[in-house]
């Protein structure tokens, strides 16, 4: 299956953003460096560009492998030797292109980071039509324990559909017995996570991102308000408490709570490894031809 052109050009623009984005974002992770500051000179950038983020920049520091990002005040600054994972999404007109890295803060690089750079070049190789995912998976598995560390089992890449950032199949970092095949005319996101730890994560908190689920009737208009920019300023993907303007902060928490009760808006919280182990990850996403 071919895709419109249409389609391809806006996957085309979004995969440029996104590499551009992740060059920039590079020079910004540091000693010092505030994390808040990070998130929102990166998701300015993707819009200068004509891009939108399709989800709030994930910086995620050392055993928590995703799903963080930064408070609307928040005073956290990246300290020598953190294990710093960017992930940075970029969509184009819904079309969406997926990457994360990690830095070691003060170091040049760490086995750990490598371990997982290696994983995902060995398996975007495989990215052809007709090839099993397991096989894949296999691959990625086996890179990351040759280099004596763990994947994360619990955590996938993904194919990537139209306003939906994670749609089926995923692709596991497990050897499995998956029949599904990569074909041509999708687009996937590989992301490995590696860690010297159990290889497991687990919910923790605080959640800061969030995402539409069903409309539902709310008593609180700010609840109403935040689910209206849920729909029409994030397009149904993945929102944080520092996107959404004209809602006090002191009603912010009791919107969200609410949306989390009727099930209109689904939390995302921060993934933390299982025995608090480091963790790394390298994503990048990829058109199959
Ligand atoms: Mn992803």
């Amino acid at each position: 299956m071919n895709m419109e052109k249409e389609q391809a050009q806006a996957y085309e623009k979004a995969f440029l953003i996104a590499g551009d984005a992740v060059g920039f974002a590079e020079r910004l992770v540091k000693e010092n460096a505030r994390i808040l500051d990070i998130a929102d000179t990166i998701e300015k950038r993707v819009i200068e560009l004509g891009g939108k983020p399709a989800w709030p920049v994930n910086i995620s520091v050392n055993e928590i492998a995703a799903h963080a990002t930064p408070s609307i005040n928040d005073d956290n600054a990246l300290e020598e030797g953190d294990m710093v994972k960017i992930d940075i999404g970029v969509h184009v007109n819904g079309y969406i292109c997926d990457r994360a890295f990690t830095i070691c803060i003060g170091k040049k690089s760490h086995p750990m980071i490598e371990a997982s750079e290696k994983a995902l070049e060995n398996a975007l190789k495989m990215f052809k039509h007709g090839t099993k995912v397991s096989e894949v998976s296999e691959v990625i598995e086996n890179t990351v324990n040759d280099a004596g560390f763990k994947v994360i089992r619990n955590l996938t890449g993904h194919r990537l559909e139209r306003h939906e950032q994670h749609a089926h199949p995923s692709i596991p970092n497990i050897k499995n017995s998956m029949q599904d095949e990569i074909e041509s005319g999708n687009v996937y996101a590989v992301e490995v996570f590696v860690t010297d730890g159990s290889g497991f994560v687990v919910d923790s908190s605080p959640s800061r991102i969030f995402q539409y689920r069903k409309d539902s009737p709310v008593r609180l208009w700010e609840a109403r308000k935040v689910l209206e920019m849920a729909v029409n300023d994030f397009e149904k993907l993945p929102f944080t408490q520092r996107w959404i303007t004209g809602v006090s902060p002191l009603k912010m928490d009791m919107a969200l709570r609410q949306l989390i009760e009727v099930g209109a808006i689904a939390e995302y919280p921060p993934l933390k490894e299982e025995s608090n182990a480091l963790v790394a990850v390298a994503e990048k996403s990829v058109i199959v031809k």
